[in-house]
């Protein structure tokens, strides 16, 4: 499993402006060691920086993509963006599903998947979000609750070069709290026996990130998890010295 070509993901959430572009600028110029062949390396600002940052990009192999699309193309949508858009700001990726969303703007499962699917139409790779909540877990739901967001929020036409799942369990997020190893084990491997279920090859292929307090100092111990395919990190995104650490730790 651990064949699969890793995947450093940043999301900045709503924080970052044109201050902030030297921090994009350290980035891109930190994730140039030799260690870029053997990892992809993606950060996600908010939609503002999108554009300029793609160009502080553009001799790194750092990918920029954003946090969210709206699941149509065009149209009387006030406040959104579209795949459509991304791209053609030169991004990448897109998050959808994100657990800040789904809380905050009441996001499904249906509605996640259309917006992936929106993702690939644009060519953009979607890092589809999952986990549970505290209650979830507490009530010992977590599998469940994994299974039906994957069957939920993927697309059918899902595969391992289009799509990113990120699992972030909700009470991990920005809490400093992580769970044991044991217990992220037991989640991507039961993501990764769903995702071959159902995809085949590309299931077996797709990379499955681990998402939740991640740091320098907890990234080494996660990434030897069987199906950690990489990271999403949040905070510890926002400054260039703490996310080349966590590169560091790949
Ligand atoms: C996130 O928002 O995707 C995230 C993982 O945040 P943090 O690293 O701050 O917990």
């Amino acid at each position: 499993t651990k064949t699969i070509r890793p995947l450093l993901a940043g999301n900045w959430k709503m924080n970052g402006t044109r201050a902030s572009l030297d921090q994009i600028k350290a980035i891109a110029d930190g994730v140039k060691t030799p260690l870029s062949e053997k990892i992809d390396t993606l950060l996600c600002p908010p939609a503002t920086l999108l554009y300029v940052a793609t160009a502080l990009c553009d001799d790194s192999p750092l990918a920029i993509g954003a946090q969210d699309c709206h699941q149509q193309v065009s149209g009387a949508h006030t406040g959104d963006i579209s795949a459509e858009m991304i791209a053609d700001c030169f991004g990448t990726h897109v998050i959808v599903g994100h657990s800040e969303r789904r809380r905050n703007h009441a996001e499904s499962d249906m509605l996640v998947r259309a917006k992936a699917q929106a993702a690939h139409d644009a060519g953009l790779i979607a890092i589809i979000c999952i986990g549970e909540t505290a209650y979830e877990r507490n009530s010992g739901q977590t599998l469940d609750v994994l299974k039906r967001e994957l069957i939920g929020s993927v697309p059918d036409g899902a595969t391992a070069a289009t799509t990113v799942i990120a699992y972030e369990p909700v009470w991990a997020i920005g809490t400093g709290v992580v769970p044991t190893s044991e217990d992220v084990e037991e989640a991507h491997a039961f993501m990764r026996a769903e995702l071959i279920e159902r995809f085949g090859k590309e299931g077996a292929n797709m990379r499955i990130l681990y998402g939740g307090s991640v740091s320098g100092a907890n990234a080494r111990n996660l990434l030897d998890i069987p199906h950690v395919n990489g990271v999403l990190v949040g905070g510890q995104s926002l400054k260039a010295a703490d996310f080349l650490a966590i590169y560091a730790a790949f």
